[in-house]
């Protein structure tokens, strides 16, 4: 049985604002408070894990272990079939030290190019996300989810984070970059994902 968190505050292990943003209007309609990790000063640890699951672990325990109370991280990215499931774990690292995420949608767009990747159906991408709840003693509980979709060129919208400019989730029209943001939090990868974790949120 997954262990309860009962608090009414929760860190969330990420320096990344848009992802905060999103975890803690997930957060909110539990009546738990999202502390982001920058807010809080806690260090960002060096993401050596080999998938998503192994990196939120490695963020959430180092919060939790840091801070001395549970924490929540997420790790997530962008995974392009005809790039070999790139960037994947790296989705992050495309857009460099400045976070320059046109720069990094431009690289994958490039890429695939270079394959001669045109139609929706060579150009299929899912994003995916775990979520990792660790506690102080290094107890964790790993949930993950994903969002099947395809790429297009050039981005379209200016709301959301990181790729999602480029992503158009599968039956949709829209970018996630055009979408309402709570068109968007009904269907994504951190949702599916949050919907697996509030089985350590409830009472029963
Ligand atoms: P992380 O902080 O190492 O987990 O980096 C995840 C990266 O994946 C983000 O910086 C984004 O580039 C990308 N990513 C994850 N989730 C989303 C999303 O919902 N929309 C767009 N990009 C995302």
């Amino acid at each position: 049985m997954a262990r309860r968190f009962r608090g009414r505050r929760l860190i969330v292990a990420s320096h990344n604002p848009g992802k905060v943003r999103e975890i803690a209007e997930l957060l909110a309609p539990l009546g738990i408070e999202a502390l982001g990790a920058a807010a809080l000063g806690l260090p960002e640890p060096a993401e050596t894990g080999v998938d998503f699951a192994a990196n939120a672990v490695i963020k959430a325990r180092a919060a939790a272990q840091t801070a001395g109370a549970p924490a929540l991280a997420d790790d997530s990215g962008l995974v392009v079939a005809a790039l070999g499931g790139a960037p994947g774990i790296y989705s992050a690292r495309w857009a460099g030290a400045e976070r320059h995420f046109g720069a990094a949608m431009r690289r994958v767009e490039t890429e695939l190019q270079a394959r001669g990747a045109c139609t929706p159906t060579e150009r299929r991408a899912h994003f995916e996300a775990a979520l990792a709840l660790c506690w102080p003693d290094g107890e964790c509980a790993v949930f993950s989810g994903q969002v099947a979709g395809f790429l297009v060129w050039p981005p379209r919208g200016e709301r959301g984070f990181g790729y999602d400019p480029m992503f158009v989730p599968d039956g949709g029209t829209l970018t996630f970059g055009e979408m309402e943001p709570a068109a968007k939090h009904a269907i994504s990868h951190r949702a599916a994902a949050f919907a697996k974790l509030l089985a350590c949120f409830s009472d029963g």
